[in-house]
């Protein structure tokens, strides 16, 4: 964008440039006649030529009235131009001198004038280098003390300058072992003098670690905000951007002005888009900038003395990837880690997020949490304000149950999308989805189904939801194989019905090649391959080149994986044919409804919830 927008302002200066030395600069000229040259010889013998000059053969002159070209031509004018002919040796001269007419001549290629010849050298150059400047100066951000190219290598965190959020904990729900942790740096940040008397080593730099929209940039904010420190905050990839040098120039920058306000917190958010191992992955040049730029925060961070009250907080999405530089004493050696929030989390950020919303009398949130496993802060936030959204656009004065519940699907499929499709089309994917839906119900040890639906959502042309009664962190063999059979439902039905299969089952595919691969290098679920794990988390490179097994092993896995998935398409092929009936009368009342939820699914099928799984906690 900004490169393209660059070249056409250069364009346009150019011609701007040829337009004003040619057009505007170019010297006037008088109305002037061409004469015939026996016209000219006339006027000269009748005295009326006041002056001629002659370049070459070209002749130009001025006379005392007005000439015309022919007696015809209504063009008449005291400047006129003509030709001598070269074969006429006529004595013009001696002809000239007799009339008294003053005769000048004109080197045939005059030079042009002196300042001619300096605009047209320099001036384009001059143009392109004001513009330049130009450009960089807007770039930089506009304005600014120092020198033009000074201001390039500012912060860009001087734009926010220092802020001071008014963010407090209060905001932050669901992670208070994290809070608490988090406590001690504000402690520090207000009163040092406490830690430096005892000499204790107050951290410089601490990483927060989580999935996107769990409350990195909210807790950072929250820091600054109890602390009231000033709140000096970047994105790392915003360090590196237009030309080599910028990044860690702005990086000193951006330390030099939070060290003059300590106390004060540095956040950059989205490290490790400029924090990546420098051992792992292709590297082909290109990259020093981002180096230069890492180098120049490590510096930063080893020179401050600690105790002088700047906290450097960063965050990422992704520790494994982090050059181990970054980790090492000194640096950001604290860790934080934040996970998904689990129900209580969930209810309580909820109530956050809808403090300032109406609710409605129905409204349990406690509920709502239940039923948003794996939801983490920002979807929640989203979540309340979809809510809010619909009872607006209905509306109503509170937000009721119902919307909420709406706003849970739309965020959890996506929205809805309308496709004209064949009705044969529609009877597949009915079956498709009736095929998920059962075996959610048959399978023991599945997620209890909640809403089966044949209308497309985002990219999926039926969905089935499955959602956990709570969430866990750790699955038996039987509820991963679950899994996989449930998948494996969508294929296994179509085969039944229609003894051929369709492409609607891709991503069903992709998920039972990953859970079944994970299986068999990961978790040590293979009496063949045995309690291995072959998968070394962080010192991938992502391009499969360092693959830790031999090539007998690689085979062996590749069968094992077949094996899993064959064994549990066979087993959702046995259920689904037992359960023939149910299969079709699922399939007509989606033919019919279009969606089902999870009371409807269980009356049409006369089928009890999935039994609870036997490996379940508590
Ligand atoms: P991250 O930086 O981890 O991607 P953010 O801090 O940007 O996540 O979160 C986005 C928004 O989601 C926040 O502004 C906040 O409104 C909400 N949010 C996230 N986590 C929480 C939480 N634990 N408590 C309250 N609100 C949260
Ligand atoms: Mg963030
Ligand atoms: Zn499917």
């Amino acid at each position: 964008m900004r490169s393209t927008r660059l070249w056409v302002t250069l364009a346009i200066v150019l011609l701007a440039n040829i337009f004003i030395t040619n057009v505007l600069f170019a010297p006037a000229q008088p109305v002037t006649v061409t004469l015939p040259y026996d016209v000219f010889k006339q006027q000269v013998v009748a005295d009326n030529v006041v002056s001629v000059t002659t370049t070459g053969d070209a002749i130009t002159g001025v006379t005392k009235t007005p000439v015309k070209e022919s007696p015809t031509s209504t063009v008449s004018a005291t400047h006129f131009t003509t030709q001598h002919p070269s074969f006429a040796n006529d004595g013009l001269e001696l002809l000239l001198e007799q009339h008294n007419v003053t005769i000048n001549a004109k080197p045939e290629n005059p030079p042009p004038p002196f300042w001619q010849t300096l605009l047209f050298s320099f001036g384009p150059t001059i143009l392109i280098v004001i513009a330049v400047l130009y450009l960089i100066r807007r770039a930089a951000g506009a304005g600014g003390a120092g020198g033009l190219l000074g201001a390039f290598g500012q912060s860009k965190a001087r734009l926010y300058d220092p802020e001071r959020p008014g963010t407090t904990f209060a905001d932050v729900a669901g992670i208070d072992e994290v809070k608490q942790e988090l406590e001690e740096l504000v402690d520090f940040l207000r009163e040092p003098q406490k830690y430096e008397r005892l000499g204790g080593m107050v951290p410089k730099g601490v990483l927060l670690i989580g999935p996107p929209g769990t409350g990195k940039t909210l807790l950072a904010r929250a820091v600054a905000g109890e602390a009231k420190v000033p709140f000096f905050s970047q994105s790392a990839s915003e360090f590196v951007e237009a030309i080599v040098g910028v990044g860690a120039s702005r990086v000193r920058d951006l330390f030099t002005k939070a060290r003059a306000a300590a106390p004060a917190i540095i956040f950059i958010d989205e490290l490790d888009a400029i924090g990546r191992s420098r051992s792992s992955g292709f590297r082909i040049g290109g990259n020093d900038e981002q180096e230069q730029t890492l180098n120049q925060i490590l510096t930063e961070m080893d020179g401050f003395e600690p105790g002088k009250g700047v906290i450097v907080l960063a965050a990422t999405n992704r520790a494994d990837v982090l050059d181990q530089a970054l980790l090492r004493p000194g640096r950001f050696d604290r860790r934080v880690t934040l996970q998904p929030p689990d129900r209580r989390g969930r209810a309580a950020i909820l109530k956050i997020h809808t403090a300032k919303v109406p609710l409605g009398p129905d409204v349990d949130l406690d509920a709502i949490a239940a039923a948003t496993p794996g939801l983490v802060g920002a979807d929640l936030k989203n979540l309340a304000n979809e809510a809010a959204l619909s009872a607006a656009r209905k509306g109503e004065t509170t937000v009721s149950s119902n919307d909420f519940y709406q706003a849970i699907d739309r965020v959890l499929l996506g929205t809805e999308r309308h496709l004209m499709l064949t009705p044969t089309d529609r009877e597949r994917i009915a079956y498709h989805e009736s095929g998920h839906a059962l075996l959610g119900l048959l399978v023991p040890g599945a997620d209890p189904v909640r809403k089966v639906t044949i209308i497309p959502h985002g990219g999926a042309l039926g969905v089935t939801i499955q959602r956990p009664v709570d969430e866990r962190f750790n699955y038996g063999e039987d509820y991963v194989r679950a899994r996989i059979v449930g998948a494996l439902g969508g294929r296994a039905a179509e085969q039944l019905v229609y003894s051929t299969v369709s492409t609607g089952a891709a991503s069903d595919l992709q998920q039972v090649t990953a859970i079944a691969h994970e299986m068999v290098v990961r978790w040590g679920m293979s009496p063949k391959i045995g309690p291995l794990a072959f998968r070394d988390e962080g010192s991938g490179d992502g391009l499969g080149l360092s693959r830790p097994y031999s090539e007998a092993t690689a085979r062996e896995v590749d069968t094992e994986v077949k094996r899993i998935a064959d064994e549990c398409f066979a087993e959702a092929l046995r259920l689904l044919t037992e359960h023939r009936a149910q299969l079709e009368a699922l399939t007509q009342a989606l033919l019919k409804e279009d969606s089902l939820g999870e009371e409807q699914i269980l009356a049409v099928t006369g089928l009890q919830a999935a039994a609870p799984r036997s490996d379940r906690e508590s």
